[in-house]
């Protein structure tokens, strides 16, 4: 048996989380996967449980909590109890990590206190209809206006959380001239000119929102600017490997649920005389992706680990998304295989993985992006990717 390192608190947390999740987030998924939204009740929750952006600081309502071991475990437990659509990470740390990276202590007095306690809902603006992985084709205008004030428009869309988020961030450029300065805004969901469009249909994951956002002259105060103004990319790409660390944690859990709810159908399942697990096939293709998954698992606790330390590059956590969202994409796939006509069912637990899976890789920097990143980090240095430490 492998080792996978956690403290004792972190280790007490998991029991917790997955108490929590038991109780308060599965038995509501069904329905909220039904009206294609999570209730804003079980962010309260969750804050309520110390559960959400544990990083902040105690003078905050957070616990000082900034070890992603913490993170890690939460996602884990999140994927284990199928509860992928409820964007407890992409709250913590994927818009989360733009607060905690370049709030000003001012900002992080207005709008922590409510993300830690689940009443400010947080959502990520990037995306817009004609600029996804291209970030440099973003139209949405921020032009600075009277009274230290910038105003916002343009159109965003596929923003998870759109519907039911308090607050966005939300990347604008800043420069007529120049398509790659932009600046990262606090936009909250109540300011006049902004309206958020119907959710949009979706594969999978039908208890995240995802929306469009219409930005019309919505005036933000000069306070609400993250960051330097001009700088968005800049501060974007720094937080690129955190978002793609959270992917990558929450794809190889989600796999690894995938390979456990397959193991035991083959187990059950009896068909000319034996079980499914007897024959050759399944064993055969049942252990192959044990291995990459055990591999995989080392491999992105690394990450985490390196993250933890300030040393996780950009192109290690595009090598952990890129790995983990395509061993899950080929693990729910096998997994429906084997499952015969129930995996096809859309109640079956691996039927639901399966369409769930199946954005991890175009989110969150799709897998050709990301081979782009690694390719080219990989004719810039030495093929061999690890240096060696005293232990
Ligand atoms: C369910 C869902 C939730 C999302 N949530 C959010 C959110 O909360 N906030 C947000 O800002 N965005 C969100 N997104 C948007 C997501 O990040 C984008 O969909 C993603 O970046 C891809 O952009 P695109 O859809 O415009 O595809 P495109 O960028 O147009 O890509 C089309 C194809 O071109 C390929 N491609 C791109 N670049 C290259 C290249 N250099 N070489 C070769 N091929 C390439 C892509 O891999 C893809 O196959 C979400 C999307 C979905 C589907």
């Amino acid at each position: 048996m492998l080792t996978r390192r956690f403290t004792g608190e972190q280790r007490l947390f998991r029991l917790a989380c997955r108490r929590f999740l038991a109780r308060e987030i599965a038995p509501h998924m069904a329905r909220w996967r039904a009206v294609g939204r999570v209730d804003r009740e079980a962010f309260r929750r969750a804050g309520e449980a110390g559960l959400l952006c544990f990083w902040a600081a105690p003078e905050l309502g957070g616990a000082g909590l900034a070890d992603f071991r913490f993170d890690q475990v939460l996602i884990e437990e999140t994927q284990s109890a199928l509860c992928s659509d409820w964007g407890v990470a992409l709250h913590n740390r994927v818009a989360g990590g733009y607060l905690e990276r370049l709030a000003t202590p001012a900002q992080q007095s207005r709008f922590l206190p409510g993300c830690v306690a689940g009443t400010t809902i947080l959502a990520l603006a990037l995306t817009e209809p004609q600029a996804g992985s291209d970030l440099s084709a973003l139209e949405t205008r921020a032009r600075p206006a009277a009274g230290g004030h910038f105003l916002l428009d343009g159109r965003k869309t596929y923003i998870s959380h759109g519907a039911i988020a308090d607050l966005f961030v939300v990347a604008a450029r800043t420069d007529p001239d120049d398509p790659r300065r932009l600046g990262l805004f606090l936009v909250e969901g109540d300011r006049p000119g902004l309206a958020r469009g119907r959710p949009l249909a979706k594969l999978g994951r039908h208890a995240q929102d995802t929306c469009e956002l219409f930005f019309d002259g919505v005036r933000v105060p000069a306070e609400n600017l993250l960051g330097e103004l001009h700088r968005g990319l800049e501060y974007i790409k720094e937080l690129l490997p955190l978002e793609r660390l959270v992917a990558a944690v929450e794809a190889l859990a989600a796999a690894w649920k995938a390979l456990a709810l397959t193991v035991d159908f083959a187990r059950e399942r009896r068909l000319f005389g034996r079980a499914l697990a007897d024959f050759q096939n399944t064993r055969f293709r049942l252990a192959s992706l044990r291995a990459s998954l055990s591999a995989a698992q080392v491999f992105v606790d690394a990450c985490v680990a390196a993250f933890n330390d300030g040393r996780l590059g950009d192109a290690e956590a595009a090598e952990a998304k890129l790995l983990a969202t395509e061993l899950l994409c080929q693990t729910v796939d096998e997994g429906v295989q084997l499952h015969g006509g129930a995996g096809y069912l859309a109640e079956s637990p691996i039927c639901q993985l399966y369409a769930d899976a199946r954005v991890t890789r175009i989110f969150a920097g799709s897998s050709e992006v990301l081979k782009e990143r690694i390719a080219r980090n990989l004719f810039a240095t030495q093929p061999f990717p690890f240096v060696e430490t005293e232990t």
